[in-house]
């Protein structure tokens, strides 16, 4: 919509606040003040050796991991990730990439990262939901990284059912060789950053990792909007 049609729209149907449902003043974006400020951010950026990072010792070479905040169930990062995902508002994912580029470009620990790369949804689940929600954000990151976004990279090669497998090593199983990547060289020699909307087994990243870590000389780092402890 252009400006001025958001402007108008805006004026008759003031946006409110994704938590609380407050009216939002002018410069608030998705949230009022008082949300925001109690939204659970991790700092991880600037931490080396967080809870993250070392949640993947041992299963994938990691050069550098964060998240923006902590997931809560039904928290406030719930509900923004949900009205991302589910009610077709990618700005949402734009403004968390913006977000969280500024904090890593910040740190100094992302510094030089070639390629973002997010992970990928099954095209029939892609097709259904109309985008995929990882993009917006991914693209946002790549900007603020100054990096070159692939969105098409890796491919999903079956949709699966692990949301509803219960089991975690049932779900990790399932996870496994899903990815294929489908241009190597492209990454050869090159820091990509792997970007999710949530991490929480680690069992996605992992899936979409084993054939990033087959290439050479690849550094992996990984970066999401938020990560369940
Ligand atoms: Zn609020």
């Amino acid at each position: 919509m252009p400006n001025i049609l958001t402007d108008l729209f805006d004026l008759f149907f003031p946006p409110a606040c994704i938590n609380c449902s407050e009216l939002l003043q002018i410069k608030d974006k998705y949230l009022c003040f008082s949300c925001l400020s109690e939204l659970p951010l991790t700092h991880f950026s600037c931490q080396a050796e967080n809870e993250l990072e070392t949640s993947f010792r041992g299963r994938i070479p990691v050069h550098a991991a964060t998240s923006l905040f902590y997931f809560q169930k039904k928290g406030i990062v719930q509900k923004l990730i949900h009205e991302l995902k589910y009610h077709h508002q990618p700005k949402i994912g734009s403004f968390l990439g913006q977000w969280l580029g500024e904090e890593m470009v910040a740190s100094k620990r992302f510094e030089l990262i070639d390629i973002v790369v997010p992970v990928p949804l099954h095209r029939d689940k892609e097709r259904k939901r109309g985008y995929n929600q990882v993009h917006s954000f991914a693209k946002s990151l790549a900007i603020a990284l100054k990096a070159d976004l692939k969105l098409t990279l890796l491919e999903k090669s079956r949709s699966g059912q692990t949301q509803t497998l219960k089991n975690r090593e049932q779900r990790m199983m399932r996870e496994e060789q899903e990815y294929m990547l489908k241009d190597a060289m492209l990454l050869e020699n090159k820091h990509v950053l792997l970007v999710d909307d949530t991490i929480t087994t680690g069992a996605t990243m992992k899936a979409c990792a084993d054939p990033l870590c087959h290439v050479s000389g690849l550094k992996l780092s990984l970066a999401s909007m938020a990560f369940t402890v």
